[in-house]
């Protein structure tokens, strides 16, 4: 079939409100739960493939997320889809009124290829909990992960309802070119852009998770064992290939000599030679690999900085002595290679990060309540942690999402289904009682009454 076809088959299917029905949604979901399931192995040995992610690291970074969220929106669909009663107001009197959480109708999810599972199938969950129909656009990159995807959900989905198409940049222009009424992309910024002029000839709403540099940042009090753990933890999973890993840190110059050291010591421990190759996840391809390398100042390499180009692989790597000017300071990094930069005055460290573009995520840490609460006020970001990293995405109840150039949007939980929603405002009026104030003759005595009325 044509993707022509498949929207067109879409739309005609969304006409038959079939979708909306919430048993129908559930049994959908319940479905695709039991699908991913069975074919476990065969999404692992893909990913595997593509980036030698391991079954783990694919489990707790992707999978396990994944079926989290489905058993949630199962557990919870009945409660969100039910209309929800408001006040009406005097001015209304008598009437009720309700708000009706209603689908956008045929959605396009057009995924990124650091954690091609999570990414694609995420969004695509809040999608059809909404009640939409949906077309699933993954990353072409990790290519095995994408057929994957095809084959699991295209043998056991209706095209109608449910399909993913694959393909690049020609595939993804020609969806482009349909109407949508809602895109939700994930990627980089500058795709980003190309996403939202698209849906602007059809007004279709976006959602844009996006990326940028992510900083990291270590007060003098933060104690720096678990500080270090958690930071080398949440920045090396996946290679650093993660749209949340701390991008820089900037710590305060009077611990800076024993923050290395305790990083360096805390990567030795996670990523001992041995474990480094068996646990430690590809660069995704040739071109990203190359890119990373020319990002290594050899004089300022702390620890790791080694490297080999047919295993694509790339040591979790620490340098000191940085400065916002570096060239590493000018790019999403997007791999196991962080930069530390030292600060003196915490005043400069809001305004260097303020004077750049507006983060995913942040870190903080410290339990110095004062100056928490100072960075978590001054700086903008999407969503973040203090004493800890990345963990905020694992949490349903918190909106997943950035902020200006990383992003407009959110998802995750309850905020996937608003994302997917629109809410249907009703004003229900009675009949059997018709109040004349609002027609003409206007007098005095109604202009006093409208006045109290209307505060
Ligand atoms: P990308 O923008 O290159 O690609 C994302 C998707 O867009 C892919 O499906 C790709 O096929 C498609 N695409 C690429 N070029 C296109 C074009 N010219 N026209 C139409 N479609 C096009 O991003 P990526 O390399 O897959 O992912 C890396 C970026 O994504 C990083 O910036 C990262 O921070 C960001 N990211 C953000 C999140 C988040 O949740 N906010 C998650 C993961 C990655």
């Amino acid at each position: 079939m044509t993707t022509k076809l498949i929207h067109q088959s879409q739309q005609d299917f969304f006409a038959t409100d079939t979708s909306k029905g919430v048993d129908f949604r559930i049994r959908q979901l319940k479905k695709l739960l039991a699908v991913l399931k069975a074919h476990e192995s065969e999404l692992f040995e893909a990913i595997y493939k593509d980036f030698k992610k391991s079954s783990f690291d694919t489990y707790a970074t992707e999978l396990g997320l994944v079926y989290h969220e489905i058993s949630l929106f199962i557990k919870k669909l009945k409660k969100w889809s039910k209309p929800k009663h408001v006040r009406s107001g005097l001015a209304n009197f008598p009437a009720k009124s309700y708000i009706i959480p209603e689908p956008l109708g045929n959605t396009l999810v057009i995924g990124a290829w650091n954690y091609p599972y999570l990414l694609s199938l995420k969004p695509a969950i809040a999608a059809i909990g909404a009640g939409n129909t949906v077309i699933l656009k993954p990353s072409e990159i990790p290519a095995n992960t994408s057929a994957c995807l095809a084959k699991i959900i295209n043998t056991n989905f209706e095209a109608n309802f449910f399909r993913v198409i694959e393909g690049g940049i020609p595939e993804t222009t020609e969806l482009l070119q349909l109407k949508f009424d809602k895109i939700f992309f994930t990627g980089s910024t500058p795709v980003g852009k190309i996403i939202y002029k698209a849906a602007a000839e059809n007004l279709t709403p976006v959602t844009l998770e996006l990326g940028g540099k992510s900083p990291c940042i270590v007060l003098k009090d933060a104690p720096l064992k678990v500080t270090a753990k958690r930071l080398v933890w949440g920045k090396f999973m996946n290679a650093g290939q993660t749209c949340v890993a701390p991008d820089y840190v900037l710590v305060d110059q009077e611990i800076e000599a024993d923050f290395l050291k305790a990083l360096k010591t805390e990567i030795e421990a996670l990523y001992s030679s041995k474990k480094v190759t068996e646990n430690f996840t590809q660069i995704i391809n040739d071109k990203n690999y190359q890119r990373l390398v020319q990002l290594i100042p050899s004089e300022k390499v702390y620890c790791g900085g080694t490297y080999n180009a047919q295993e694509r692989f790339i040591a979790p790597t620490v340098l000191s002595g940085c400065s916002f000017e570096d060239a590493i300071m000018q790019e999403e990094i997007f791999g196991p290679i962080l930069p530390v930069i030292a600060f003196n005055d915490l005043d400069s460290v809001i305004t260097q990060v303020k004077a750049r573009p507006k983060p995913l995520s942040c870190y903080v840490y410290s339990n110095h309540k004062k100056d928490i609460k100072k960075l978590l006020k001054s700086l903008s970001f999407g969503g973040g942690a203090v004493n800890d990293s990345v963990m905020h995405l694992s949490n349903s109840h918190l909106p997943f999402g950035g902020v200006g150039q990383s992003g407009i949007g959110s998802y995750h939980g309850k905020y996937g289904f608003d994302t997917f929603t629109h809410y249907k405002s009703i004003l229900h009026k009675a009949t059997w009682l018709e109040l004349n104030l609002k027609y003409a003759p206007y007098s005095l005595k109604k202009l006093k009454i409208v006045k109290w009325l209307m505060g």
